[in-house]
């Protein structure tokens, strides 16, 4: 397939079991691609949770979430996996010699001969504004991210949202833009506090306003976004008016392309056996939170587990005439070799 990476194993999805799913494949000698649409590894364990301790994890009393993605990263760095960040995978196509054809949001594309499927509860995208109509404005007036800030400077800016981005950015934007105005739907913020009291020194500075309030419908003129009515915390209806406005609502996982890649799936599950953690396709793998097979339970002890077997199943769909004997990492010269501690 030309201008495709060429990839023994691709693994969709950086989360937990994702990034063990490395340390597992490379064990058995099988370098892997890993890609996630997300710009920083750990799925829900870095986006929902990172500094919360988890107290389930094999012999390790608590560790917090961010600290167990950070030591499964350096557990799979002697694997030297490469890290496909930022993209989500929209395509995958069986070809008609059984591999495998990825595509991704950024147009990147993978001719694979195995795909692990770790995409858990799906690929995290933002929240968006709840106001009716506001997909006609999404990219052009309602931005979700800053892609390009001078886009932004000289403008009318609303922002909405209370933690670390939305206070970013409005600290940057403050000065910049042509006004700023805050928009949060109550008096307590996630971000940090400095980044607050910053704030609220700009507004009795008079270089911004803030408004504890929720948005409740677009102001349009004539097909074109004009602002944001708001309810304010004493009900009092407001209308900000503005030229664009930023979204900082956080991000939620949505199941999204993986639905329609012809898998067999149960509700928002992708079906597998237990013995090797396949799908309905012979090669295509799934392990973590995505996967469904009776008595199923979405923790990250589970997934690491399937992953374990999942990397036997693929080393022998990659070489169906060799045997792969089970070898302990403490005896093993060859598994040390590739640990690089030998
Ligand atoms: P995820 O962590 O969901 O990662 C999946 C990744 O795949 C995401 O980064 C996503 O962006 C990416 N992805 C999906 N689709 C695509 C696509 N098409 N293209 C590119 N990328 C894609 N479990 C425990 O065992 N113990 C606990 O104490 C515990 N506490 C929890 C507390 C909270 C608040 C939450 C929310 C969960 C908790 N869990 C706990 C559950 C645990 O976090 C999940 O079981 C685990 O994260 C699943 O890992 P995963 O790698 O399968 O999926």
């Amino acid at each position: 397939v030309a201008g495709a990476i060429q990839a023994d194993a691709v693994i969709v999805g950086a989360g937990p079991c994702g990034l063990f799913q490395i340390f597992e494949l490379g064990l058995l000698g099988i370098r892997a691609h890993i890609i996630d649409s997300l710009q920083h590894p750990g799925g829900q364990c870095s986006e929902l949770y990172p500094e919360k301790p988890i107290y389930d994890i094999p012999a390790l009393p608590v560790c917090g979430a961010q600290e167990l993605v950070d030591r499964l990263l350096q557990q799979a760095k002697p694997f030297n996996a490469q890290f496909h960040m930022g993209q989500e995978v929209t395509e995958l196509k069986v070809l008609p010699d059984h591999t495998f054809l990825l595509r991704t949001s950024l147009d990147t594309r993978f001719h694979a001969k195995t795909v692990i499927i770790a995409g858990g509860l799906g690929s995290f995208q933002p929240r968006r504004l709840g106001c009716e109509g506001v997909e006609a404005f999404e990219n052009t007036s309602i931005h979700y991210k800053v892609k390009n800030s001078a886009e932004f400077t000289g403008k009318h800016l609303l922002i909405f949202g209370g933690g670390d981005s939305a206070l970013d950015w409005t600290l940057e934007f403050a000065g910049k833009a042509r006004s700023v105005t805050l928009v949060h739907r109550r008096p307590e913020f996630r971000a940090a506090p400095a980044s607050v009291a910053k704030m609220h020194d700009l507004v009795s500075s008079g270089s911004m306003r803030y408004v504890e309030a929720i948005a409740q419908s677009l102001i349009t003129e004539g097909g074109e976004f004009k602002g944001v009515r708001v309810k304010k915390s004493d009900g009092a209806i407001d209308e900000l008016h503005a030229d664009k406005a930023l979204v900082f609502f956080g991000l939620h996982p949505k199941l999204g392309p993986i639905a329609e890649w012809g898998l067999g799936l149960d509700k928002r599950a992708i079906l597998v056996d237990t013995e090797k953690f396949q799908t309905s396709v012979p090669g295509i793998f799934a392990v973590g939170d995505i996967n469904t097979y009776p008595g199923k339970k979405k923790l990250i002890l589970s997934g690491f587990h399937e992953a374990a077997l999942a990397a036997f199943a693929v080393a022998a769909h990659l070489n169906p005439a060799k045997k792969i004997p089970l070898q302990y990492t403490t005896t093993s010269p060859i598994m040390q070799k590739r640990l690089g501690v030998a």
